[in-house]
């Protein structure tokens, strides 16, 4: 935390320096006891000396999904203790989610990143606050509170974040109060529901801040959050794969890209690097997790790099733009509000799935639509039911249909997750008002 306090005034040279320095012992480490990278550079004639700086990279392969399919175990260093090294899943972009291993090194550098933007947000480490994200604090069965858990440790509150109804959410609100939570950490979905439920009430809840993550945050849902919870909305991006993190600075003028967690390129669909201003896939390289390393791995959303110097006097780079895809918020017999995110996982019970998509027409009801050659097996089928049941509750009925192809939804952006039901309190979910992704890229 020091030291990415320090850093951040650090000049652009000072920043490449450090880049460079952590890229160096990453290859040499990758090269020395990673099997996928030996074989990778040895068919290129490459020593680790050969990589000294960022434009040496280019002399690696990008490092795809399918790569890393491949890969499986390959990938991980066999200088770790793999008892020590902690599982997580890749997002669910296009393809079926796999496993991403980290050793402690990144996951402390991903704390510390975290706390960084919290800093920035005016929520210092040890001040109160609430989270509501993928940990199932507590089971859908359970209609009555406590929807949350303390971790006295971090002074935070843990809150689930698919138990969000209008009977469940005055608890929600009653418990923020009284923790004195100063902040809110969530997806866009879930603090979107709460501010509605809010509007819907005539009632405020003051904070500091709100952090959303995970899911694209639309202008008009932030103008909704910003003026029910009286506070700012920070928004900030990272992934499972650790490679890029990015997050708004108090001025709110786009992301800052965190230089001291990886290396972030935007290339076009040559390889090729595009210039500032112009869209392209992110390619990012973990500084920190020697367990797993990725490098230039193209983690498969679109962004742009901005040439703009930040006015909060940061040195650290800037994000034009960047996309991420969007989903509706699922609406469950009981009444629940679901975040868009926790369906996508569903994906992971697929194998080989080229593209996808979630359909609800009615609460009672889930569509999945799979474009893929091998027919579904009954074991897949279980797998989705079981997730499904867990998360939307068990009366919910779950299709899966093969199809050629994913059909597009306005502006010709896809969705993976698309809902005609409305939410509670006469509004509208968010694919029926195609007017509100106007700001999104
Ligand atoms: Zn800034």
């Amino acid at each position: 935390m020091e030291f990415l306090e320090a850093s951040e005034t650090a000049s652009p040279e000072e920043h490449r320096a450090h880049q460079e320095s952590r890229l160096r012992e990453l290859i040499r480490h990758a090269y020395g006891t990673v099997p996928y990278y030996r074989d990778v550079m040895d068919e290129r004639g490459l020593k680790p000396t050969d990589i000294g700086s960022i434009e040496d990279l280019s002399k690696l392969p990008v490092l795809t999904k399918d790569d890393v399919r491949r890969a499986g175990d390959r990938l991980v260093s066999h200088s770790f203790n793999p008892k020590e090294l902690r599982t997580a899943w890749t997002s669910a972009t296009s393809e079926s989610p796999l496993p991403v291993r980290w050793d402690r090194s990144v996951a402390l550098m991903n704390h510390a990143s975290y706390m960084r933007m919290r800093r920035w947000a005016g929520v210092p480490f040890g001040r109160p606050y609430a989270t509501m994200q993928g940990t199932p604090v507590v089971p859908i069965s359970q209609s009555k509170p406590p929807f949350w858990r303390h971790n006295p440790l971090w002074n935070q509150v843990l809150f689930s974040a698919i138990s969000l109804s209008d009977e469940s959410l005055p608890h929600y609100v009653r418990k923020i109060r009284e923790c004195k939570a100063e902040m809110l950490e969530t997806y866009p979905s879930c603090a979107y529901v709460m501010a509605r439920f809010l509007e819907a009430k005539g009632e405020y809840l003051p904070l500091t801040c709100v952090i959303t993550t995970g899911e694209p945050l639309f202008p008009n849902e932030r103008a909704v959050m910003e003026e029910r919870f009286q506070a700012p909305v920070f928004d900030a991006y990272g992934q499972a794969e650790r490679v890029i993190f990015s997050s708004e600075c108090e001025k709110h003028d786009g992301h800052h890209i965190f230089p001291e967690y990886g290396i972030t390129e935007f290339l076009d669909g040559d390889g090729n690097d595009v210039p500032a201003g112009e869209f392209g896939l992110m390619i990012g390289t973990s500084l920190h997790n020697l367990a797993m390393p990725f490098i230039r791995y193209a983690c498969g959303d679109i962004a742009s790099r901005s040439d703009k110097i930040c006015s909060c006097g940061r040195t650290l780079p800037m994000l034009g733009g960047l996309t991420r895809r969007a989903g509706d918020i699922l609406v469950t017999p009981d009444g629940r509000m679901v975040p868009p995110i926790m369906v996508t996982w569903i994906v992971k019970f697929l194998e080989g799935v080229t593209n996808w998509q979630v359909v609800q027409e009615s609460p009672e009801e889930l569509l999945v639509l799979v474009v893929r050659d091998e027919p579904v097996r009954e074991s897949e089928l279980e797998g989705i039911r079981g997730y499904v049941s867990r998360r939307l509750g068990p009366e919910v009925r779950v299709r899966v249909e093969l199809v050629p192809e994913i059909p597009r939804v306005g502006r010709g952006k896809s969705r993976h997750v698309l809902s005609r039901v409305p939410l509670v309190w006469g509004v509208p979910n968010r694919s029926s008002e195609p007017a509100r992704l106007g700001g999104a890229p």
